[in-house]
């Protein structure tokens, strides 16, 4: 077991996807899908980009026709000359076997490739399964051996359920669909390693849609493996249905130590932005502690004592602006990711959530005196009232950023005594 943040992880081997390792002894991967034409080499190429420049560390396409395969070399040579190295993962179904032996070209530009065991022709024992995992071997890529209880191997399933039909005490069925699925993937896996392929180039998931399944399926499977997980919900579905149960799911998971690496399946709204499934994936990852990619903004749900809008403005007012400064921060302040501030409604958490954070505002809530105190490494640094209050706060802010993350270091320079007003403007 190895110890990540606050969670012990599940010992995995690690498997290297062109230059992104997976595995327990490696941060847990954030990836995503292009919903692109894969024909379509430049609209693909583009939105590959968007989603790695959004946090997407490995990036799978559609690899499904001729034609698209045709084109996954000019979409890496897209990537490539926008300076976009994130590797692109193959997503094979039924024709896979065909399209790798026809463009080498498409196996050579692919980091990994994606076998789902229910429709790879005549299942893990036969030929198409065979020619995928030689190609992978011959142009050393990755497998992940993706089981989809929407695209189970029925065969096997059939099988299960008769025998499980014929014991004393039968299963019931969904416990049955949930046991095929996870020998679904370990057969394969074992029937990949048999033709040869090392368990370092073995990736695993087994994606259903309900969430208390899932967990299920996930801790069975990694009771019975050491090949790094890849956990998802498939077809989540919409806004707020996708994303809580997405969180539920794969938090759920990551807190058990399980999953290497993540993926939130969001049906996005039609012309919506294919990267919020990337942003969510990683707020999951930071609100679990187990990585950090952006200064978290703790805000409280204001009630009563707020009825103005402005902490609710103020608290928006404080994400954009670290938005706008995170590319040039990243650069130049290693670590800001860790950043934490509050934004708070009134006296009664205000000054205990803001001391909590690295830096804090305190608003005041209704009926209270017309100042916001503000909070610095725990203690108090100074009071805000007036008008130019959110300025002058952000002011403090990007003076803390460059104080505490900036050359010289943490600690090296210290925030200047706390001074009971330092803004009485307005
Ligand atoms: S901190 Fe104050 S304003 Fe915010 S929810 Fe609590 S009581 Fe309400």
């Amino acid at each position: 077991m190895v110890e990540s943040g606050s969670v012990t992880r599940r010992k995995t081997t690690t498997v290297d996807v062109g230059g992104v390792c997976l595995g327990s002894d490696w941060p847990i991967a954030v990836q995503s899908m292009t919903n692109t034409d894969t024909e379509d080499a430049e609209a693909t190429a583009a939105q590959a980009v968007a989603l790695a420049r959004a946090g997407s560390e490995l990036v799978r396409i559609t690899v499904n026709t001729p034609k698209a395969a045709a084109a996954v070399a000019e979409v890496r040579q897209r990537m490539d000359d926008a300076g976009c190295e994130a590797p692109l993962v193959g997503d094979f179904h039924f024709n896979g076997h065909l399209l790798l032996k026809a463009r080498p070209d498409c196996a050579r530009a692919l980091a990994k490739f994606r076998i789902n065991p229910g429709n790879v022709g005549s299942k893990q024992g036969g030929e198409p399964f065979a020619a995928i995992v030689n190609a992978a071997m011959e142009f050393g890529k990755a497998v992940r051996i993706g089981v989809n209880w929407g695209s189970l191997d029925q065969k096997l399933l059939t099988q299960m359920m008769d025998d499980n039909a014929r014991l004393e005490q039968p299963e019931d069925a969904s416990a049955v669909m949930q046991n095929a699925i996870v020998k679904s993937g370990l057969r394969s896996a074992a029937a990949a390693e048999d033709l040869g392929l090392g368990p370092d180039r073995i990736v695993l998931s087994a994606k259903v849609s309900r969430v208390p399944h899932l967990l299920d399926v996930y801790r069975r499977l990694a009771a019975r493996c050491q090949y790094p997980l890849h956990l998802g919900l498939t077809e989540a579905g919409m806004g707020r249905k996708g994303t809580v149960a997405s969180s539920a799911a794969i938090g759920a998971l990551l807190l058990d130590g399980i999953g290497d690496t993540i993926r939130v399946s969001l049906t996005p709204q039609p012309g919506g932005d294919r990267t919020e499934e990337v942003k969510i994936a990683q707020q999951i990852l930071q609100s679990l502690e187990l990585r950090s990619f952006r200064p978290q903004v703790t805000a409280c749900p204001g009630c009563g004592r707020t009825t103005s809008t402005f902490f609710q403005e103020m608290a928006l007012d404080v994400e954009r602006h670290i938005d706008e400064r995170m590319a040039r921060w990243k650069q130049v302040y290693p670590g800001v990711e860790s950043l934490s501030v509050a934004v708070m409604g009134c006296v009664v958490n205000g000054p205990g959530e803001s001391k909590h954070a690295d830096i804090g505002i305190s608003l005041p809530g209704s009926f209270e005196a017309p100042t916001a105190p503000v909070y610095m490494d725990g203690e108090r640094y100074g009071i805000l009232r007036g008008e130019g209050l959110v300025e002058e706060f952000l002011g403090i802010l990007d003076e803390y950023v460059e104080r505490r993350f900036g050359p010289g270091g943490p600690g090296e320079q210290q925030a200047e005594p706390a001074a009971d007003v330092v803004t009485s403007a307005g």
